[in-house]
């Protein structure tokens, strides 16, 4: 899906750089020249009936002069058609021709003197037409007639009249809507391969990426369809270009409020729903009108206008506002996606009110072009959404599967313990009294030997004793539960142990320094947590190198009690300490690798915490926390 989603990009960025780079071209191919534009054209409201000969010789009065670039002359309501005479330059060289980039018409004759030249007729309702023609020198100072009719509001030449190298004039022509093309054919393209993409895609992530794909669809033919081009180009597939276009906006417009619900909809908007409902009914109602209209010769036009220009333009208005004012409302609420959204939607939106604004500014005489970039940033920032979205799903179901990754490790780990639990209270309870019978007897024994058995009784039973050391911790392990809990005295526990183990330390070369107040109490049971305890401080102990030292203190805190031990023995590699209170762990030769492993049981059978800090060579500090008991 990443790759798939970088190929996007590419294309959009490819689209936008070539059309960025040619957008400066072929505007400043239309910057007037003084020799190269003719500046005056006179015009002659009239009926469709009046001949050439007639208009020729018409008196100079009925003639009325436009000053091309300071006004355009608006077409009287009544009148269908319309007469244009310029004047060519007296001389004009070879290979030359005559490039006028807006005409507003739906039927055009060009007359040069008495010659008809070029003749288009759109029988669909698109005025927009460009006029490019070769010109001779023999008709240097020559007049050009124009003829235009229409039955829409506008009728007139509403750009610069450009003379110039046939060549140099094609270019522009050309050029004029390559951009236009490039990006519609971009955005069909993206469109096209999103809707195969979406073949790979889950139930849930299907529709708003479908939904996306419709909008680049028709947005492509809307780009399309909107320039002039392929109507000068393919005039026999006029009708249908402008009922493409009518249907894609048709489309567009419901798409975009739904692509918006999809992704912030969570049952809140509900009005946002109905309108997107009564978007579409609209948007059928007029594709259907749309196409009575066209079966009737366009008889219904003035009606389909109203419904489709007029009304629309305003619930346009109504939708930019609602999804503007939504996503100002989610912003405010931290929703990252509103406003990734709103930048794409409100650059669609500055750029159309921009593209109004000159549209009234310059009396109707203005191509509407920087919606397009409000159009590109917009579907971007879909796209952005979308694959941030496919970004945290992907993020989502990794961390889903660490966790559990992490579970099966707990629940493995518990097994195992369950296992040896059962293991060592069948073995320990059949192991023990035949030891203590032993014990028994190699006393009895002992006492009636000479001296040299008698060491070797002595250290018979010292293992022996081992053993039943071992043993207890195994029964302790396996039988956690706290048989009889009192609130201890940590102060009187302390004391007592360190009575015991003082000796060991002192055998080791080290001592034990104890800092630890009266009236801490925790619960649990006193010879439990005296095992703890003697565990953590004869590891402790056994780690000592010269000079040993524990300290040992306890205090209050968040009320919980603390206790730590510290020690500046040998320390713990940063590898082993994971492994601490794992059966069987150790590194000393006659370790049982049990202490921990029981000591971390009765810990947590106290609900307390213990945690190791530990570096190699630099001594472990054992931290532990029960739950205070007040008194
Ligand atoms: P044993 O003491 O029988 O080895 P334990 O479960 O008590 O088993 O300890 C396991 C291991 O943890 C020890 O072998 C030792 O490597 C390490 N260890 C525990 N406490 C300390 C300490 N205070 N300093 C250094 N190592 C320690
Ligand atoms: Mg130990």
């Amino acid at each position: 899906m990443k790759r798939f989603s970088q190929t996007l990009w590419l294309v959009v960025l490819v689209a936008v750089l070539s059309s960025s780079f040619l957008m400066p071209r072929a505007f400043a191919d239309d910057v007037p020249e003084e020799m190269k534009t003719i500046s005056e054209y006179s015009i002659l409201w009239g009926d469709p009936s009046e001949s050439l000969e007639s208009v020729r010789s018409a008196s100079p009065e009925r003639w009325i002069v436009v000053k091309i670039g300071k006004s355009f002359p608006n077409k009287p309501q009544h009148i269908s058609s319309v007469w244009i005479k310029f004047q060519l330059p007296t001389h004009i060289p070879k290979d030359y021709g005559i490039y006028i980039q807006d005409i507003r018409t739906q039927k055009m004759k060009v007359y040069i003197g008495e010659h008809l030249i070029r003749e288009t007729r759109y029988d669909f309702p698109y005025d927009a037409q460009r006029g490019l023609f070769p010109i001779s020198s023999e008709e240097s100072g020559e007049t050009v007639y124009l003829k235009l009719e229409s039955t829409m509001d506008r009728l007139s030449i509403y750009s610069t009249i450009r003379i110039d190298q046939y060549s140099i004039l094609m270019r522009s022509y050309v050029l004029q809507d390559l951009q236009n093309i490039i990006l519609g054919s971009a955005f069909l393209f993206i469109a096209l391969i999103m809707l195969i993409g979406s073949v790979f895609l889950k139930r849930g992530q299907i529709r708003s990426w479908v939904l996306i794909s419709i909008v680049s669809l028709s947005v492509g033919i809307i780009f399309i369809t909107y320039s002039p081009f392929v109507y000068a180009n393919f005039t026999n597939y006029g009708g249908l270009f402008i009922n493409l276009f009518d249907v894609a906006l048709n489309v567009f417009l419901p798409a975009l409020t739904w692509s918006f619900e999809q992704i912030f909809d969570n049952g809140k908007f509900k009005w946002v729903r109905r309108f997107r409902k009564f978007q579409v009914a609209y948007s059928v109602l007029l594709i259907a009108f749309m196409f009575i209209n066209q079966l009737n010769h366009y008889q219904f036009n003035k009606a389909y206008f109203f419904v489709a220009v007029t009304v629309l333009g305003y619930l346009m208005i109504f939708q930019f506002v609602l999804i503007i004012g939504l996503c100002f409302q989610l912003m405010r609420k931290g929703n990252k996606e509103a406003v990734v959204f709103s930048i794409g939607f409100g650059t669609l939106a500055v750029m159309s009110i921009l593209d109004l604004v000159n549209f009234y500014t310059s009396s109707l005489n203005y191509q509407f072009y920087l919606w397009k970039w409000g159009g590109i940033a917009l579907f971007i920032t879909l796209i952005v959404i979308l694959v941030r979205r496919f970004a945290l799903n992907q993020e989502l179901l990794v961390n889903y599967s660490k966790e559990l990754e992490f579970y099966n490790h707990q629940l493995q780990l518990s097994e195992r313990t369950e296992i040896i639990s059962s293991l060592a209270a069948s073995v320990a309870h059949e192991v023990r009294n035949p030891l203590q019978v032993t014990r028994g007897f190699l006393q009895l024994i002992g006492s009636r030997s000479e001296e040299k058995e008698k060491e070797y009784m002595q250290i018979a039973i010292e293992e022996l004793d081992r053993a039943s050391v071992i043993i207890t911790d195994f029964l302790t392990f396996s039988k956690p539960q706290l048989d009889e809990t009192v609130d201890i005295d940590v102060n009187q526990v302390i004391k007592q142990i360190e009575g015991i183990i003082m000796p060991l330390a002192t055998l080791q070369g080290g001592r034990i320094a104890v800092s630890v107040p009266p009236n801490l109490y925790i619960r649990g049971n006193v010879s439990k947590f005296k095992q703890v305890m003697i565990n953590l401080i004869k590891n402790s102990i056994e780690a000592f190198q010269d000079d040993g030292e524990v300290q040992i203190r306890a205090y209050e805190m968040d009320s919980k009690i603390y206790l730590h031990i510290k020690d500046n023995g040998q320390g713990i590699e940063a590898a082993e300490l994971a492994k601490l209170g794992k059966p069987y762990f150790t590194t000393k030769q006659k370790g049982t690798g049990l202490g921990l492993m029981v000591t971390f049981r009765i810990i947590e059978a106290m609900q307390g915490e213990i945690v190791f800090e530990s570096q190699k060579n630099n001594g472990t500090e054992v931290i532990m926390s029960f739950p205070k008991v007040k008194q």
